[in-house]
């Protein structure tokens, strides 16, 4: 026990020495270096600190510089692409434009006619002149007037007008006939107890008077092509209160002077083609028209009125024997429906039953078709307004 703690002490004492060597040593270095080398290396190490903060706000300035003009860098690139693609965007629109700025024109030959011109036939409705018939303004809120004097003029405009149409037709087609379709109601009768009430004629009387200034229309038409008289016998020209069926042509004003007319026809260019029954069946050069008044077909009620039951009839008596058209009257409404039918307007115009059945307003007309031979086709329906 002795020994180690003697050991210890010994080599604690060898420490101690060894310490107080070192000691020694440095004491001595420190005091063999020069005061001011000492007073700089303190400045140095001070100087160092301050260096590397400086260094590290540097970095750190360097750093949040450098990413904030990443940023800036990211959304130029950003801006620079959209820039880019509107650019493309308006290059293509500006490419647009001039391609269609140098549509130039591409001049089409002129064909000429070649040869004659393509035959037709004019056909001038003639229905629902109501020619006797009083209508007085305040009986439809003003809308129209009508006595024997006005129906005078009316039928002179219509015949003026007609030849002055026919005659413009005639630089595009060779009008080879003109039909005036007499299609019934030219006089109001005594139907009922207010036509008796509202008429300036008797009916036979009434039937005269009609039947005079057709002849004057089928003789203005005379002067500008051969014509064709059509007939149809309307239900105002019946002479009974109630209208018949099968015997209703032979109880009729009209057809008493169609008849009479066209027996007693000396015009060279005037034929009569007077209707027997309800249908007057015409053929004009391979084109077939359906002539009649219209009092077989439902007016309608609901939306599109007419046409569709109008359709539905022709439909089933096209079955037994299909026609190119179908006209007629008896509604006082100018209706054109391509490839099916026209309908007539009508002289007298708009009256007090027109307001009670709520039909539609339109001013007194009667229709002028074309039909056109070399396609077989109607190439114009124009109401003709008097
Ligand atoms: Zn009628």
């Amino acid at each position: 026990m002795d020994r180690k703690v003697a050991k210890r002490s010994d080599s604690g004492t060898k420490q101690g020495k060894s310490r107080t060597r070192r000691g020694a040593k440095t004491s001595s270095r420190s005091r063999n270096r020069p005061v001011d080398k000492r007073k700089k290396h303190a400045r140095t190490v001070s100087a160092d600190g301050s260096t590397l903060a400086k260094q590290i706000a540097d970095a750190v300035h360097r750093d949040t510089t450098e990413a904030k003009l990443r940023a800036e860098l990211s959304e130029l690139k950003s801006r620079y692409k959209t820039a880019l693609g509107r650019l493309d965007h308006a290059n293509t629109e500006l490419h647009k434009i001039h391609e269609i700025g140098e549509v130039g024109i591409r001049t089409l030959p002129r064909v000429k006619r070649k040869g004659k011109r393509p035959q037709a036939t004019v056909v001038l409705v003639c229905s629902d002149w109501h020619s006797e018939e009083i209508i007085r303004p305040e009986d439809c809120r003003g809308l129209n007037e009508f006595d024997l004097d006005i129906a005078d003029r009316r039928i002179n405009t219509l015949a003026s007008k007609a030849a002055m149409l026919i005659e413009h037709e005639k630089h595009l087609t060779d009008v080879r006939r003109v039909v005036v379709a007499s299609l019934g109601d030219l006089i109001t009768g005594h139907i009922h107890d207010d036509c008796i009430e509202r008429t300036q004629l008797a009916p036979l009387a009434a039937t005269r008077w009609a039947g005079e200034r057709l002849n004057g229309v089928i003789d203005t038409m005379t002067e500008v092509a051969p014509v064709l008289t059509v007939t149809s016998s309307g239900n105002h020209g019946r002479t009974t209160r109630k209208p018949r069926i099968s015997t209703e042509n032979e109880h009729s004003y009209e057809q008493n002077l169609y008849l009479t007319m066209a027996s007693a026809e000396r015009r060279k260019n005037v034929s009569w083609q007077v209707g027997v029954g309800y249908h007057n069946m015409v053929d004009l050069d391979g084109f077939l028209v359906r002539f009649h008044h219209g009092h077989a077909l439902s007016g309608g009620g609901g939306v599109g009125g007419l046409t569709a039951p109008t359709n539905r009839a022709i439909a089933k008596w096209n079955i037994a024997k299909p026609v190119d058209l179908d006209v007629f009257g008896h509604f006082h409404q100018f209706i054109h429906v391509p490839y099916r039918f026209v309908c007539n307007g009508c002289l007298c115009g708009h009256n007090a039953y027109a307001d009670r059945i709520k039909a539609e307003f339109q001013p007194p007309s009667q229709a002028l078709i074309v039909i056109d031979h070399d396609h077989q086709r109607v190439t114009k329906v124009l109401p003709v307004f008097v």
